[in-house]
C-alpha cells in the first residue's frame, strides 16, 4: 500500500461540532522541515510505516507545511483550573488537529493533531511553537508510557527545522505528531459549564457519549454514568503512574483527558531516589503535583468535571454518587499492581502493612524506585542478607531492608512462592527501563546537534521495558551526578 501524505484518508469527526467548539485555520509552515523520529507501533495503529513516515511529503503534512486533500485542520476551544485556580480560557494554542485517520485493524479512527505547528486564536501570550527538545520528551515519553502498559496519547513522529524559538535561551522549533481517539478534556466542559451555555455542554457529552461511551447511550442518566466511568478510568491511570513512579508534573484540568489517558507531556518525571514528596516540575513550588499528591488531585479534578456535568446530570447527591468511586477504583488498581510488583498471587491480610513497611524503607533510604523493585525479583526464598546484596545495595540501612526481607520472605513462603516463577512474573510488572530525564536530556543534546540515533536507539529500548535487553544494561543505570542539576519547568 503505497500512498502519498496527499491522500491520506482523513475524515474529521470533530469539525461535525458547531462551530462555536472550534476554529478552523491552517498550520503555519516551517522552514527547510526535516524528519527526527517516528514510532513504528504507532504508525502501525495508523496503518503507517516508518519508510513511509521519513518520506519528503509526510514530513511536510506532518510539520503543517502541506495540508492533505482531505485534512480540515482547527483548534479546540477549552478552558480550565491551573494549579488549582480558575485560568478561563486557554484552547489549543499550539496544538492543530488535522482530522482523524482509520486505525489499521479497521476498528475505530485516531486523531492526528501537530503540536507547535503555529499560533491559533487560542495563543494568548504564547509563540504557538514547540522547541524540539519538549517535543522529543512528549514523543518518548507516549511512546514509554504506551510500552509500560499506562493509557496514554500516543506520539507519531517528530519533525524539526532550524527556525530559531526562544525560552530561557534560543532552541530551535520542532512538531510532534500526537494521536488519539479524542482530545476533548475536563477543560473543555468546563469551558461551556462556567459560561452557562447548557447546550453546548449537552452537544459535547452527547458526543463523547455517542463515540467513546456508547455503552452508557441508554442509561437512566447517561451523564452520571459519563462521570462514574471518567473518574474509574482516571482513578486506574493514575494508580498506573503511581506503579511505575511517573509523575505528571502539570495536573491541571485543561490537561485531563476525557477517556483517562496521560496527556500533555511537559515538566513529567520518573521517580529515581525515592520520596513521596517529590516534586518534578520545578514551576510547581507549593508541589500540589508532587508524586504523593497526585492520587488526591485526580479526585479535585473528578470534582471539577463534576461541577460541569451538575447541570446535567441534575443532583449533586447522583454527582457524588458517581464521584465516589474514585477511591475504591484507586485502592483496587493499586492493589493490584502492589501485589504484581511484589510477585504475590494471593491477597492476604498483613498485606497493607507489608507494602507500607516497604514504602517507610524505600523513603528513609531514598532507594531507587525502579531498581529496587526489578532487583526484588532475584531475590531467592533461601536466601538472606548474603544473597540480596544486590537489592539490599540500594540501601544505606541494610539491616533495615534485612528486616524487611524476613518479613517479605514468610509472606512468600505463606502462599508456596516459587523463585523462578515469581523471578518471571516480577519481571513483566517491575520495568527495567524507564524514561529517566538524564536519559532523555542525554539523547536530546545529542540531537541538538544534529545526531538523532541516540533518540531512535532510546526509543526501542523504551519499546520494550520489561525485557532484560543486556546489551543495553547503561539504559537502566543509576543517574550520573550531573543529573541532580537538571530542572523541567513548565518551558516547553
Ligand atoms: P500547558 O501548560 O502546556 O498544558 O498549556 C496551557 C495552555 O497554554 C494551553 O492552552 C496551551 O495551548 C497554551 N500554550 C502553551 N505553550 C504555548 C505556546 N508556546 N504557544 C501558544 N500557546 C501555548
Ligand atoms: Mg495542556
Amino acid at each position: 500500500m503505497a500512498i502519498t501524505a496527499d491522500e491520506l484518508p482523513f475524515d474529521n469527526v470533530f469539525a461535525e461540532l458547531p462551530p462555536a467548539f472550534y476554529t478552523r485555520l491552517m498550520p503555519t509552515p516551517l522552514p527547510a522541515p526535516s524528519f527526527i523520529a517516528a514510532s513504528g507501533p504507532a504508525a502501525a495503529l495508523v496503518g503507517l510505516d516508518l519508510q513511509t513516515l521519513a518520506q519528503p511529503d509526510f514530513v511536510e503534512v506532518f510539520t503543517g507545511n502541506k495540508v492533505a486533500v482531505r485534512s480540515q485542520p482547527l483548534a479546540a476551544v477549552y478552558s480550565g483550573h491551573q494549579f488549582g485556580v480558575w485560568a478561563g480560557q486557554l484552547g489549543d494554542g499550539r496544538a492543530i488537529t488535522l482530522g482523524d485517520l482509520p486505525m489499521g485493524d479497521g476498528h475505530g479512527r485516531m486523531e492526528i493533531q501537530l503540536k507547535g505547528a503555529g499560533l491559533t486564536p487560542y495563543s494568548r501570550m504564547g509563540d504557538g511553537r514547540a522547541v524540539l527538545r519538549s517535543s522529543l520528551r512528549e514523543f518518548l515519553c507516549s511512546e514509554a508510557m504506551a510500552a509500560l502498559g499506562i493509557p496514554t496519547t500516543r506520539a507519531l513522529m517528530v519533525t524539526g527545522s532550524h527556525q530559531p524559538v526562544i525560552r530561557e535561551s534560543v532552541e530551535t522549533a520542532a512538531v510532534v505528531t500526537r494521536m488519539a481517539p479524542t482530545f476533548v478534556r475536563f477543560g473543555s466542559f468546563e469551558h461551556w459549564a462556567q459560561r452557562g451555555k447548557q447546550d453546548e455542554l449537552r452537544i459535547l457529552a452527547d458526543y463523547v457519549i455517542a463515540n467513546w461511551y456508547p455503552e452508557l447511550a441508554g442509561a437512566a442518566n447517561p451523564y452520571k454514568e459519563l462521570l462514574a466511568e471518567v473518574t474509574r478510568r482516571t482513578a486506574r491511570t493514575i494508580a498506573g503512574w503511581q506503579a511505575v513512579g511517573f509523575m505528571h508534573g502539570v495536573m491541571n484540568t485543561d490537561n485531563m483527558s476525557i477517556l483517562g489517558l496521560t496527556l500533555d507531556y511537559g515538566p513529567f518525571g520518573f521517580m529515581e531516589a525515592f520520596d513521596a514528596n517529590h516534586i518534578c516540575n520545578h514551576t510547581d513550588q507549593g508541589g500540589r503535583y508532587s508524586y504523593a499528591n497526585q492520587v488526591a488531585v485526580g479526585h479535585w479534578n473528578c470534582y471539577a468535571l463534576a461541577n460541569a456535568l451538575l447541570p446535567l446530570i441534575g443532583t449533586t447527591d447522583e454527582a457524588e454518587e458517581a464521584l465516589a468511586v474514585y477511591r475504591p477504583a484507586f485502592g483496587a488498581s493499586m492493589d493490584e499492581h502492589l501485589h504484581a510488583k511484589l510477585g504475590l498471587r494471593d491477597v492476604r491480610p498483613g498485606d497493607e502493612e507489608l507494602f507500607d513497611a516497604m514504602f517507610q524503607l524505600l523513603q528513609a533510604n531514598h532507594a531507587d524506585f525502579t531498581l529496587f523493585f526489578r532487583r526484588l525479583g532475584e531475590l531467592r526464598l533461601d536466601g538472606g542478607p548474603g544473597e540480596d546484596a544486590l537489592v539490599r545495595d540500594l540501601f544505606l540501612e541494610r539491616e533495615a531492608f534485612d528486616g524487611w526481607a524476613v518479613q517479605y520472605r514468610a509472606r512468600l513462603r505463606a502462599e508456596a512462592s516459587r523463585d523462578d516463577v515469581r523471578r518471571a512474573a516480577m519481571h513483566r510488572a517491575n520495568p527495567k527501563y524507564v524514561l529517566r530525564n538524564y536519559l532523555a536530556q542525554t539523547a536530546i543534546e545529542q540531537a541538538q546537534r544534529g545526531d538523532y540515533s541516540g533518540v531512535q536507539t532510546l526509543l526501542a529500548v523504551l519499546e520494550r521495558p520489561f525485557d532484560e535487553q543486556p546489551e543495553h544494561d547503561a539504559y537502566a543505570a543509576l543517574p550520573p551526578d550531573w543529573a541532580a542539576h537538571l530542572e523541567v519547568s513548565c518551558s516547553s
